[in-house]
């Protein structure tokens, strides 16, 4: 089987699918490796090295006439998607359940369609093939560092000649895997951190980082299925925004990653909030997106200044902006992957494996991923002509 890495083309994305590291575990599996002339250049991977590895470099025509199989980061952009036909299958971050009509077009031309945002986190099994994780890591990373870029004073107490900088006060709101790991390099710069999540059993992991848990009174318990949080009432969700402010308006920097899937992100800082901050205050807010954020005001992937003088960032793809780590963990994720589902060289699909049952979408010309074809109206889940095998 032709494994191949393609280019990435969205705007600011640096990262590619595989490194060069990763070429020899997946040519002892029996797969040959294609990869796109200039796929490695955003993580200064030359194409040398990927020969050096073991790989072919080709031209992006020769890959997509010839790949068994397409790897990806994101989705794919129209050139392959276009070109994509029967029994070819790909590989990357599809998010079916938010595009569930990138599925249906799949499924419509036969392709084979695996989403690592699928995979169910929870099997400890599945933690080496864990892209969700291991970006949000490196954009956890990132945003502590984007904070205190845009922090007009010193994350450390300093004492000099000079007088002595009293350090910065950081507030991390959502401490799952990217919470977390801003919480240890914000600590790692010196600042004072403190953090609240609406799951209070990340109270240890946070406290185990030096940081301490805000508690709040008015919003209780709010764990749901998986791992993740449940999205609030109204009610709470008021609550939650009112006791949050005194908290906020006494913070330098604030970081918000607050997710719930398949929804909004929820709006933890409101307009009224923001205006409560200091002058040169800092919101890194990391859920900033098309369907919103946590912060009132921020757009995604700008820095916005308000009238009294708080910066607000909204934060974007930010993994893809350290992409030499991104990309690394990234590999190591889909080559354990791929190396699961791979029996004598070849994809062996089987939708009964609990592993390939989250991450297949498309297969045999239907989208046989139960929550995404649910999005789709009656019929379009089995529109292909196409079977593969
Ligand atoms: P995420 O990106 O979906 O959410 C980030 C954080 O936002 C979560 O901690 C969530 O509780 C919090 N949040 C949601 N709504 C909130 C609100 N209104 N106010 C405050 N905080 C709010 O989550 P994630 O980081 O991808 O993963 C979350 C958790 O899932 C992890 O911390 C872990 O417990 C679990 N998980 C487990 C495994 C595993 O078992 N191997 C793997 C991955 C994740």
């Amino acid at each position: 089987m032709k494994v191949a890495v393609v280019k990435e083309t969205a705007a600011g994305e640096r990262r590619v699918a595989l490194v060069p590291e990763m070429i020899g575990r997946l040519r002892d599996a029996g797969l040959d490796v294609l990869v796109e002339s200039g796929a490695g250049d955003g993580a200064w991977l030359s194409d040398g090295s990927y020969a050096d590895a073991g790989a072919v470099i080709v031209s992006r025509d020769e890959l997509l006439s010839t790949a068994d199989l397409v790897l990806m980061v994101g989705r794919p952009d129209e050139q392959v998607l276009g070109s994509l036909r029967q029994g070819q299958a790909i590989l990357g971050m599809l998010n079916p359940l938010a595009d569930p009509e990138l599925a249906a077009a799949l499924a419509a031309k036969g392709v084979t369609a695996i989403s690592l945002d699928g995979l169910p986190r929870t099997l400890p099994k599945a933690q080496a093939m864990d892209v969700l994780t291991s970006q949000a890591n490196v954009a956890g990373y990132k945003a502590a560092l984007v904070g205190a870029a845009a922090f007009g004073r010193f994350f450390p107490m300093l004492i000099t000649a000079a007088g002595t900088a009293r350090p910065a006060k950081v507030l991390i709101l959502g401490t799952g895997v990217a919470g977390l790991q801003a919480i240890g390099t914000a600590r790692r710069l010196g600042a004072v951190v403190s953090a609240y999540d609406v799951r209070p059993q990340t109270k240890t992991e946070v406290e185990s980082l030096g940081a301490t848990f805000i508690e709040l009174t008015s919003v209780g318990p709010a764990a749901g299925e998986g791992g993740y949080a449940r999205a609030l009432t109204d009610e709470e969700r008021l609550a939650q925004q009112a006791e949050l402010t005194a908290h906020i308006a006494r913070h330098d920097v604030i970081i918000t990653t607050a997710q719930v899937p398949g929804r909004k992100p929820p709006l933890l800082i409101t307009d009224g909030t923001v205006k409560a901050m200091a002058p040169g205050s800092v919101v890194v807010d990391m859920a900033a997106g098309p369907l919103g954020g946590n912060v009132a005001g921020a757009v995604p992937d700008e820095t916005v200044v308000t009238e009294n003088g708080v910066t607000l960032i909204g934060a974007g793809n930010l993994a893809a902006t350290v992409p030499g780590a991104a990309s690394a963990a990234f590999a190591r994720n889909v080559s354990s992957l791929l190396l699961h589902m791979v029996a004598d060289g070849a994809l062996a699909i089987d939708p009964s494996d609990d592993i390939q049952a989250g991450v297949v979408i498309t297969h045999g010309g239907k989208v046989i991923h139960p929550t995404a074809a649910a999005l789709l109206p009656d019929g379009q889940a089995h529109s292909a002509g196409g079977t593969t095998q």
